[in-house]
Parts: structure tokens; sequence; C-alpha cells
């Protein structure tokens, strides 16, 4: 009989996920999934971080070596930066775009503001300090903070990414510029302990549909009730819209154009991660397995998608940023508050300069929001009224986040003739040989 393939084992350990959750919580079981089902969804997404930094390690010090020139690098670097910076800009455009024609805020009745302020305030305000102290600090600090002062400290937290990747760039760049026989040892072993990593990966995927059950199964019995996702509806159905429409549309359409990728090809290529992208909220914690599947399956090569894809997701969020204009739009139209060009304008600045702050974790774009609120007047305290459906929109934005960062990475690699022949497009076909 046919096995059944990675993506179908995942979505059907989501949806029993869901089911078991809605169960648990007519029964009042809560207590046992949070104590006996939920820490497996912990062990899942710790098991993910847990390979993060040696697969940046091992796979971008092989990428940048196999360069051969330090040229190709900055042309590399150039294109994917530009591009980031375009699709993030368009993406909060086109959510301005949407909460601006549909205008969900208006539909917020005084009671309804009043209940989830009083709700979520407390909630709300813990975010928000957290937001003001990335905000005290200086213009430069992003740069500075670029550079690690200890490689072994940078690589001891995975929230300081761009630090390894600088250091490892960096790393990879002296190999470069060494006599070949000089480089070659060390360049074996990280050949080695690249292709060790990439099958940590895939035991650890083995393990993905049980992961993201008791992920799914623990999200919701500890949701919030449904009385509040209605209140909330029209503006969830913006954020959706825009989302819906990056994924669906806007990035298969950009790989059709530049790469000559099938929708369907598109979408089998990088389902996986997308499936985990939705359960763990958390571009960094997915990143393993978008780099495996961009690489191994969407036929990237390896100095691309190991250059492209842990930048992506540090520093682009399409998802996040489309969001954060909603949001902030949204909040202000239920405060009653105007907001003229100029305010849109510095929306889609700031909601930009957020997007690329935000940590590539959950809940880190609602925290970043509160930048974009300060910087058009609207009172911060309103991140309260969206707090109740922002965990669903955050499973949302990380997919579109990932998927931006896997449409970035082909289109790069097209241009730099690094994009081959997937080498196994059939998903089935890789996990039967595997496994
Ligand atoms: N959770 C998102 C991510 O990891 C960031 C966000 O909160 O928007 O990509």
């Amino acid at each position: 009989m046919k096995k059944l393939g990675l993506h179908w084992k995942i979505l059907i350990g989501m949806l029993v996920g869901v089911i078991f959750g809605l169960v648990a919580a007519v029964f009042d079981w809560n207590a046992f999934v949070i104590d006996w089902i939920k820490p497996f969804g912990t062990i899942f997404i710790n098991l993910l971080k847990l390979i993060a930094i040696p697969l940046i390690i091992a796979s971008l010090v092989k990428g940048v070596s196999d360069l051969k020139d330090i040229s190709t690098l900055s042309k590399m670097g150039g294109r994917t930066v530009l591009i980031y910076m375009l699709t993030t800009i368009g993406s909060v455009c086109l959510g301005l775009l949407i909460v601006n024609v549909i205008k969900p805020g208006s539909s917020v009745t005084e009671a309804t503001r009043a209940d989830l302020l009083a709700g979520y305030g407390d909630a709300a305000s813990g975010k928000i300090e957290m937001a003001l102290a990335q905000k005290d600090q200086g213009p430069l600090q992003a740069l500075v903070d670029l550079v690690p002062d200890n490689i072994f400290s940078a690589a001891a937290s995975n929230t300081n990414m761009l630090q390894v990747i600088f250091f490892v760039i960096f790393f990879g760049i002296g190999m470069i510029l060494i006599a070949p026989n000089k480089a070659k040892p060390v360049k074996d072993f990280i050949d080695g302990l690249n292709e060790v990593v990439l099958k940590m990966i895939d035991i650890i995927m083995l393990f993905a549909p049980y992961g993201v059950f008791a992920l799914l199964a623990s999200l919701v019995v500890e949701s919030p009730s449904w009385s509040l996702f209605q209140a909330l509806l029209w503006y969830s159905l913006c954020v959706l819209l825009g989302l819906g429409i990056l994924i669906l549309v806007v990035y298969p359409s950009l790989a059709r154009y530049f790469t000559g990728f099938k929708y369907r090809d598109f979408f089998s290529g990088i389902g996986p991660a997308q499936l985990v992208a939705f359960s763990t909220s958390s571009s960094a914690a997915t990143l393993p397995v978008t780099m495996e599947r961009v690489h191994e399956h969407m036929g990237v090569e390896e100095e691309v998608s190991s250059f492209v894809l842990p930048v992506g997701a540090t520093v682009n969020m399409d998802g996040t940023s489309l969001y954060q204009g909603v949001a902030a739009v949204f909040i202000a139209q239920a405060f009653g508050i105007d907001l003229s060009f100029t305010d849109q304008l510095s929306i889609v600045l700031t909601a930009t300069l957020a997007s690329i702050g935000s940590a590539a974790v959950p809940s880190a774009g609602m925290i970043m929001l509160v930048i974009v609120l300060g910087a058009i007047g609207v009172p911060e305290a309103g991140l309260a009224l969206i707090f109740a459906v922002d965990r669903p929109l955050d499973m949302v934005r990380t997919i579109t986040n990932v998927t931006g960062d896997a449409t970035v990475s082909l289109m790069v690699a097209k241009s730099l003739g690094k994009l081959g022949k997937p080498k196994v497009r059939n998903l089935d076909d890789f996990y039967h040989k595997e496994t």
C-alpha cells in the first residue's frame, strides 16, 4: 500500500489536534492537555530550535566557501536585501489598501471596545514595555548589534541569529582567501557536518505530525472565547485576506514569472515548512525545515539558500509588516482617529522597519506594532483591542513570512544561475526512500 506523504501526516496531526483540543475543552480536560500533551509540542519546537544554529553554521560556511570569490557574495547580498525591502514595502501597501477600503474598525461598538480594553489591558501593557525598551536605543544600535564580541555567547542564544550569520560569513570569507590546500580539511569537516545536520532534520520531521498535534491541541484549550473572535471578525478577515493574497497569489506568481516554478510544485516544495510555520508561529523555529525544503526539494543551491533564508527569517517579514499596517489603521479607526496621507506613509516606513526589527518568534510582530502606533500618535493601549485574535493571525503571518523568504531565495538563485533541477520534487518518493 502507498504510504502517506509527510505533508499529509502533518495535516492530519494538525486536524486531529484541533478536534482533540475542542473535545478536551468541552469535557474540561484542559489540565490533562496542558500537563501531558503540551510538553510534546514544546519538545518539537525545542528540537527545531536546537538544530537551527548548527545548521546555519554548517550550511552557511559551506555555502560561502563554495562561492570561490567574494564578488558573487556581494552580488547575492545586494539582490537579497533589495528584493526583501521591495516585497516588505509592497506588503504594507497591500495591507493599507485593504484596511482603508473595508474599514473594519468602524464596526467596533463602544461596548466592545471597552470590553476588550478591560480584558486585555494588562497583557498589552507587558508588550508595550518590551517594545519601548527597544525603542530607547540609538539609531546605529542595530548595526552595533550585528557584530558580536564573543561568538560563543552569540551562538548561545537563538535570538542572536544575525550575529552568528555575521561571524559565519566572515569565517567563510577567510576560507575563500586562504590557500585551497589549507582550507580543504576545514571544508571537508564542514561538508560532513552539514550532511549530519540535514539528516538530523529529517529525523526531527518524522516527529512533526505528533509535535503539531500537541501544539494545536494545547493552543485550542488555551484560546480565549469565541465571542471575542466574532467582535474582531472583520479585522481578522482583512489581515487574512491580505496574507492569503500574498501566499496564494503573489508568491507563486513571482516564482512562476521569475523562475518558471509551477503552482503545484511550488506548494508541494514549500508545503511542509508552511505547516510547521503555522503550528509553531515562529519563522526561526521553522528555519531548518525551510532550508531543507528549499535546497533539497526546490533546487536552490546551498550557497544561496544558506545565506538568503537565515537572513530572511530574521529580517524579511512580509506577513508581519502587512499585519502591522492593517492593525495600526484598525486601532485608529476603532478609536475614531482620522489618519492623514502622511500618517499612512509613516505607517509604510515604520511597519517596514518594525517588521525587520521583529524577532522570528511568536507574537513578535505585535510587540513591534507599538512602534508603528507611536509614530502615528495612536494610543498604544489599543494593542488590547487586537490581543484576543493575535495568535491565529500570527500563525498565518508566519506562513507568509516563511513563504516570502523561500520565494526570494528562488528568485536570487535563478538570477545567479544557481537554481538547479529540484533533486527530489516528489515528497512521497523522498520520504519513502529515506525512512
Ligand atoms: N511569529 C512571526 C514569525 O516568527 C513574527 C510575528 O509575530 O509576526 O515570523
